[in-house]
Formats: structure tokens, sequence, C-alpha cells
């Protein structure tokens, strides 16, 4: 394992160590493979590739328990489109033996024998009626059982396992529901992207896991500021997204400008070696969506801001000024 580490002029960190460990032992085949790959195309397999190969692998997994899903799902369908397509077959089948017994009656038939034939299709209706019961009843607790797999897949798949946040996906859906409900209620929008100052710098001089420490703890820094009405989300990489609905574009601001402030007046320290990580801060850019068209450019407008932001100096936050007045508004309260 130091060998792959020399080799690949990797730091000693717990992520290095398992990617070595898991490539050495043959514990993860594809890592193993894309390494081999990679190293006779002569490519370097650097920390920032394998933490990128580890996320897709990630998402493989999320895809192949959603394929899993899916099979049992459609299984469970069929087996069901089965039991009503039995159930249909059992109550045509009883009614034609039925009428063949009435039709008899009514022909002056043998009573007594036809009593008998009655009971014996009745008999057998309630045999089969039980079997489809006990199949509709199976379906059912697997329906559920499904349900709640579905569920379990889709909040791990809106999930940031770093920083335990929503991601982008999450948020997409999230800016989606809340643009409505904002637009039906009269409330305003706004919508922060904020991004870590120099982190590249924190990952270079005190590693990686180091690096996610920190990312953990700004993402918690800025999850305080959420509530009901605003939502924080990891964008990807060291960028967070912040929505905030019913407050102004300057409440807004000054809503995050307090979070900005207190991290950058804290103090975080290095716990693996005692050594002070010195002043993290992060920049942002914000925007009030109804300013733009549509939330795409108030997105983007953000960016732009938060661009200017680390133009700026960084460890401080920009107001996006809107090029484009809203035509179609929502109807804004009073
Ligand atoms: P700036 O102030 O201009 O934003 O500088 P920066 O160094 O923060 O920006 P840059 O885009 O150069 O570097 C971002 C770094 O963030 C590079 C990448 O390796 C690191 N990074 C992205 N995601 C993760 C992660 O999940 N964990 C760790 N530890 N680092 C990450
Ligand atoms: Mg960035
Ligand atoms: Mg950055």
């Amino acid at each position: 394992m130091a060998g792959f580490l020399g080799r690949h002029h990797l730091r000693l960190s717990q992520s290095t160590l398992l990617a070595a460990y898991d490539c050495v032992t043959g514990n993860d085949p594809r890592l193993a493979l894309a390494v081999a790959e990679r190293e006779r195309a002569a490519e370097p397999v650097s920390l920032d590739w394998l933490v990128g190969f580890r996320r897709g692998e990630g998402v493989q997994d999320e895809l192949a328990a959603v394929a899993r899903l899916m099979e049992r799902l459609e299984r469970n369908l069929e087996s069901f489109s089965q039991t009503t397509t039995q159930a249909r077959t059992a109550t045509t089948e009883y009614s034609a033996a039925l009428r063949d017994q009435v039709d008899g009656l009514q022909q002056g038939g043998d009573a007594g024998a036809m009593l008998a034939d009655v009971l014996a299709i009745a008999r057998t209706m309630i045999e089969r009626t039980h079997d489809i019961e006990r199949h509709m009843v199976r379906s059912e607790q697997e329906t559920r059982a499904l349900h709640r797999s579905l569920e379990e897949t889709r909040r791990h798949a809106e999930l940031d396992h770093l920083t335990g946040l929503p991601n982008r996906r999450a948020f997409e859906h999230r800016l989606a529901r809340e643009l409505v409900a904002a637009q039906a209620e009269g409330d305003p929008l706004c919508v922060a992207f904020c991004d870590i100052d120099r982190f590249k710098r924190i990952n270079d001089t005190h590693g990686h896991d180091a690096g996610d420490r920190v990312l953990r703890a700004v993402a918690c820094a800025l999850n305080e500021i959420s509530d009901d009405r605003c939502h924080v989300a990891r964008h990807g990489g060291e960028e967070f997204v912040v929505l905030f609905r019913g407050l102004p574009l300057d409440e807004a601001y000054d809503r995050l400008d307090e979070t900005r402030d207190a991290l950058a007046e804290r103090r975080m320290v290095n716990r693996a070696t005692d050594i002070p990580f010195g002043k993290v801060t992060f920049s942002a850019g914000i925007a009030d969506v109804f300013e733009y068209p549509d939330s795409r450019e108030a997105l983007r407008a953000a960016d732009e801001a938060l661009y200017i932001a680390k133009k700026d100096g960084r460890n401080r936050i920009v107001r996006a000024s809107a090029q484009v007045r809203l035509i179609a508004g929502p109807p804004k309260a009073a």
C-alpha cells in the first residue's frame, strides 16, 4: 500500500489509505481496474481523481439500487395484474356455471342434483376467492415495503453524504416548489451562492480529510439559518446555495452576512494536528429571484455577483443588480 501511495505521490490520509487498500487487495475491483488503466495511459492518480471516482461509484450504487427497486416494482405489478385476471376469470366462470344451473332449473331439471351442483360451484368459488385474497394481501404488503424503500432511496439520492445537507438535486426540487409557493402568496424569494474562500489552500496545507471537516463546519454554520422558509444545500464542491422565502433582498443579505461575519470571527483548529486553519471565510452573491425572467437567470446573476465578491477581495456578499426588470411578475404583496 505504501508502494501505491508513493507511486502516485499521494499523501497518507484516511481516504488515500482506504483507496490503496481497496486497490491492492482487489476489494474494489472497479477502482483497481480504473487505476490500472490510468497507469497504462500514464495519467496521474491524484486525490481529486480518486474523490471523483468514489463519488461516481456512489452514484452507480444508487442507480443500481433504483434499478433493483424498479425490477421488484415490475414483478409486483405483474403479479398484481395476474391476480386480478384470475379474479376476473373466476367470477366469469362462476357466473356462467350458475347461469347454467338457473337455466336448467327453469327448464324443469332435477332440483336436488342441481342444488348439489350449485353448492359444489360455491365451494370452489370460496376456495378460489381465498387464494386470490391471500395473493392480494401479499401484494399489498410487498407494495407497502416497496413504497418505503422508494422513499428511502429518494431521501438518500437527495442528500449530500459529506455534510448531511440536501444536495443540488434536492435544491432544484426545493427551488421549483418555493417558486410556486412564493408566487402564489406574493412572497419575496432570494437566492445566494456561497463559496469557501481559498479552500484549495486548506486542502493543500492540511490535507483532504481536514478539508472535509472544514466543509462540514461551514455547512453546519450555514445550516443554522435554515428553517421552514430558508433552505441551505450543498451545490457541489465547496459551494453552497441558500434560498430565502419571505425576506426582501436586503433582509436576506443581512441574515447571510451575519453568518459570514460569525464564521470569519471563529478560529478553527485542525484537531488532528492542533494546527490552526486560520480564518475560514466564504464569499457570496445574492439575487432577488423575481427580478429576473426565470429562476435560471436569477441563479446566474447570483453566481456572477459571487464572482465579483471574489474579485473584490473575498469574505463578502455582493447583491446582484438586475439588468432585466421582470415583465410578467408575481403578484407582489402590497
Ligand atoms: P476561491 O476563493 O477562488 O474560491 O478559491 P478556492 O481555492 O476555494 O477555489 P478552487 O476552485 O481553486 O478550489 C476549490 C477546491 O475545493 C478544489 C477541490 O479539490 C476542493 N474540493 C471540492 N470538493 C471537495 C470535497 O468534497 N472535499 C475536499 N476536501 N475538497 C473539495
Ligand atoms: Mg468554487
Ligand atoms: Mg472556493
